[in-house]
C-alpha cells in the first residue's frame, strides 16, 4: 500500500509535540519529521485562549510561529490529521481517513481534554463549554456577543481563567463549585483565603457547596442551570471546568501500555521500543514522592517533550519528573504558586503558615522537619524557584530552615 514514511512521527501539535520536534531538529538536522495535529489550528499558545474569548488578543498573536520552535525547520505539520489508531507491528499509523504513515520512531502527545460529567443533563445544549481549544475560544467569543449571566461549573484555575474573561467583556458571572472553597486541587479551602477575597472583589460571584444537576435550554441554546439544592440560575452561557482527561483511545487495542495515560519510563519511552510519550497524556512519575502522576501544565509539557526528543534523537536523556508545581500564575491580579505536597489535613508533616493583610505563605515539612515536601505561595511569590528547587531536590534543610521559614533563602545559603 502506498503510505508517507516519516523519520519521525509526532502525534499532537502543542507544547509536549513542538517541544519534542524543536529537540529532535537540534540533534538531527535531516531526519524527517511529520506532525499529526487533530485541530484545524496551526501550533499554538493554548494557555493563551481566554484572551481570545476576552478579545484582548487574534488567533495570530498566539500562534507559535514565528517565536515558537518549527520555524524554518522543515518540520512538517498536518492540521485536521487526527490518528484513529496505531498498528505497533508495522510502525505505522492510521489515519481517519484510513490512509497510513509509517514511522521509525513515535511521540504520543496528544494532551487531554475537558472531562464533562456525564451526571449532569443537557450538556449537548448549544451555549455549553468547555474551554480548551482555539476552536473553542472562538465559538465562546460568539456566544458572548448575546450573554449577559454565564454560570461555570467548577472553580478551578481554567474556569477562573474563563470567568475573568467574561466579566472583562461585561457579564456577570457566576462560579459554582462543589467543593468548598475555588482551587481546591491547588490548596486547602483556609490558604485561599486571599485569593477568595480577590475574587469576591472582582465582582465574581462564588456558590461553594453546590451541584448542577442539569442543563436547561431552548432553541436560543442554553437559559438555565439547575442545581441540587433545588435553585436554578437563568443563564445564556455554562462552561464546564471540571478537570481534564487523556486523549488515549486511538491506542485501543495496541500494545502500549496505558494506566490512566500512557505509561513512560525514565527516558520518556512508551512501553514499546521506538516509541515515546510526554506531556498531559503521560503518566511519569513525581520526583518528591516518586509515585506515578500525570499533570495537566505546559510547562511539564514542554520539559518532558523537549526529554523526549532528545531520546529520540539517540541523545539518552532521563526525564527528572514532573513536579506538580503551577507555576507564578494569577488570578484577580493575585499571584500564586502552589507546588509539591499542599494538602495537609491528617498528614503527619510539619507546617509553618504565615499570613498578612496582603500574602499568605506556608511551607509544608516531612515528619522530622528535614525536608521541605510542598509550598504555597499568595500575594508574594518571590523566590518560588528557590523554593522548588529544595523540594525538588530534597534536601537537607537543616542549614538554613530558619531563613527557609522567615522568607529570606538566598543561594549563598546552598554554598557550603
Ligand atoms: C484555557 C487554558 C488555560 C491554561 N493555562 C495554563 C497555565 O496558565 N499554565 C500552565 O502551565 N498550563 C495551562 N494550561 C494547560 C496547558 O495548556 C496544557 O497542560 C498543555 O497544553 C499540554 O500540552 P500537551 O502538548 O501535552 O497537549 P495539548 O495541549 O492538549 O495538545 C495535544 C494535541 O494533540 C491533539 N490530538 C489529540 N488526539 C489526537 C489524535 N488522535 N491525532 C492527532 N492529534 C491528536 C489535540 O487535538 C491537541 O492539539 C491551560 C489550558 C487551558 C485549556
Amino acid at each position: 500500500m502506498n503510505q508517507q514514511q516519516s523519520q519521525y512521527v509526532i502525534v499532537g501539535g502543542s507544547a509536549a509535540g513542538m517541544a519534542a520536534a524543536h529537540a529532535i531538529r537540534e540533534k538531527d538536522p535531516r531526519g524527517k519529521i511529520t506532525v499529526l495535529s487533530a485541530e484545524p489550528d496551526a501550533p499554538y499558545f493554548r494557555p493563551l485562549i481566554p484572551f481570545l474569548v476576552a478579545g484582548k488578543k487574534t488567533p495570530a498573536e498566539m500562534a507559535m510561529t514565528g517565536c515558537g520552535p518549527y520555524t524554518g525547520k522543515n518540520i512538517v505539520i498536518q492540521t485536521r490529521a487526527r490518528v484513529a489508531s496505531v498498528d505497533t507491528t508495522a510502525c505505522c499509523v492510521v489515519m481517519e481517513d484510513g490512509t497510513r504513515h509509517g514511522y521509525k520512531k513515535i511521540l504520543f502527545a496528544t494532551g487531554s481534554r475537558p472531562y464533562v460529567p456525564p451526571d449532569i443533563e443537557g450538556t449537548d445544549a448549544e451555549g455549553v463549554f468547555a474551554l480548551r481549544t482555539l476552536v473553542d475560544a472562538r465559538e465562546m467569543a460568539a456566544r458572548r456577543e448575546r450573554t449577559t449571566h454565564a454560570v461555570m461549573l467548577g472553580g478551578g484555575l481554567l474556569n477562573l481563567k474563563a470567568a475573568f474573561a467574561l466579566l472583562e467583556k461585561g457579564v456577570r458571572v457566576t462560579l459554582v463549585v462543589y467543593s468548598p472553597e475555588v482551587l481546591s486541587q491547588l490548596m486547602e479551602p483556609e490558604d485561599a483565603t486571599l485569593i477568595r477575597r480577590a475574587l469576591d472583589k472582582a465582582g465574581l460571584s462564588i456558590m461553594t457547596g453546590v451541584a448542577a444537576t442539569g442543563i436547561i435550554a431552548d432553541a436560543s441554546g442554553v437559559t438555565a442551570v439547575a442545581l441540587d439544592n433545588g435553585d436554578t440560575l437563568a443563564c445564556q452561557m455554562v462552561c464546564i471546568g471540571k478537570g481534564v482527561r487523556p486523549n488515549v483511545e486511538f491506542l485501543a487495542g495496541s500494545d502500549v501500555a496505558v494506566d490512566g495515560g500512557i505509561v513512560a519510563d525514565r527516558y520518556t519511552g512508551a512501553s514499546l521500543p521506538d516509541t515515546y510519550t510526554a506531556g498531559d497524556v503521560a503518566v511519569t512519575y513525581e520526583p518528591v514522592t516518586g509515585a506515578p502522576i500525570m499533570t495537566a501544565l505546559w510547562t511539564n509539557a514542554v520539559e518532558m517533550g523537549r526529554c523526549a526528543g532528545l531520546n529520540m534523537a539517540g541523545v539518552k536523556t532521563v526525564y527528572t519528573g514532573t513536579f506538580g508545581i503551577l507555576n507564578a500564575t494569577q488570578v484577580a491580579d493575585e499571584p500564586f504558586v502552589s507546588m509539591g505536597v499542599v494538602h495537609t489535613t491528617g498528614k503527619d508533616c510539619e507546617i509553618y503558615q504565615k499570613a498578612t493583610s496582603s500574602t499568605f505563605r506556608k511551607l509544608v515539612f516531612d515528619a522530622n522537619g528535614t525536608r521541605l515536601i510542598g509550598a504555597v505561595l499568595v500575594g508574594d511569590i518571590t523566590n518560588a524557584g528557590l523554593y522548588r528547587y529544595v523540594i525538588r531536590e530534597k534536601m537537607d534543610v537543616a542549614r538554613f530552615k530558619r531563613p527557609l521559614i522567615d522568607h529570606t533563602l538566598h543561594y549563598g545559603h546552598f554554598m557550603r
